[in-house]
């Protein structure tokens, strides 16, 4: 029950090719966790290549670090469990120690396996605070304590992926077990335009479309804000059609192609 998600590899449904731009973030995970997921005996000789046990993904809310997260099980090939810190704490106060239990040996049997932890700030924030309550240092405690007792064996199966838009809220402690901390970065107007080229894929749209236009009148979008975006652009045409209905003017029952002023006025809007 506390687990939000468990979703084998193979069902996970989103590739890094449905992922727009941070190709920098995709070439990273590619060498820190697919290749000695898919490759394990590459990396069992000497101490240099060691597969890692905790990666951090940060950056503003919206840019894609969930989406970052099931599509690097899907080309991992691993088993995909997802929780989150906030409801871990909130939802499970007194059983830490069995809770934790319960997650690692359920992922020991998942494994090769990936647990993202969405919030991880909530769950493993920094320390000491005056008003921390007893139940969430009980519970960060536990879980740092199954997680450094992963054997090594299951350690090259088992990735921790954290998530967060706080990072700076994280206990050093924590920080250490995440040697490697991914920036997911808003996306500039290229990589806007290409993030909105996926989006629109499928869409009806107006000959030459303008992409880069739109691309540059959407400074400091992340890509769920583009999401929202293209829906509710998306959305004019629909809406066109019922009012003229309504009116009596319903000459052709066919959508018309979206234009760029449907992105400008849902954009206003
Ligand atoms: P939060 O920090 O708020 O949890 P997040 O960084 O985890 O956000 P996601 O939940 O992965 O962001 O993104 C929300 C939605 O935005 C995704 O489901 C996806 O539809 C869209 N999205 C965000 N970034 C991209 C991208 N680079 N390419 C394609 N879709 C994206």
């Amino acid at each position: 029950n506390f687990v939000s998600a468990v979703v084998p590899a193979d069902e996970i449904g989103v590739r890094f090719d449905d992922i727009g731009a941070l190709e920098d973030v995709k070439k990273a995970l590619n060498e820190l966790v697919i290749l000695p997921m898919r490759r394990p005996e590459l990396f069992a000789h000497g101490n240099l290549l060691r597969p890692c046990k905790g990666i951090l993904l940060f950056g503003p809310p919206g840019t894609g670090k969930t989406l970052l997260a099931k599509a690097l099980a899907t080309e991992a090939g691993a088993n995909f469990i997802s929780i989150t810190g906030s409801t871990l704490t909130s939802k499970w106060f007194g059983d830490a120690e069995k809770l934790t239990k319960a997650l690692f040996s359920f992922a020991s049997k998942l494994a090769p396996v990936i647990i993202f932890v969405d919030e991880i700030d909530s769950l493993l924030g920094a320390r000491g605070g005056a008003f921390e309550h007893e139940a969430t240092r009980r519970m960060r405690n536990e879980f740092m304590a199954a997680w450094d007792g992963l054997r090594t064996k299951d350690s090259q199966r088992i990735l921790i992926l954290g998530a967060t838009n706080r990072p700076f809220d994280l206990d050093d402690a924590v920080i250490r077990r995440l040697p490697r901390r991914i920036y997911v970065d808003l996306p500039d107007a290229k990589n806007r335009e290409k993030i909105l080229r996926i989006f629109l894929a499928k869409e009806k749209l107006e000959s030459d479309f303008l992409y880069d236009k739109l691309a540059k009148e959407t400074d400091g979008y992340s890509g769920s804000d583009l999401k929202n975006l293209c829906i509710a652009a998306a959305y004019r045409p629909v809406q066109e059609l019922l009012e003229s209905e309504k009116a009596g003017r319903s000459e052709s029952a066919l959508l018309r192609p979206l234009n760029l002023d449907d992105f400008i006025q849902a954009k206003s809007k």
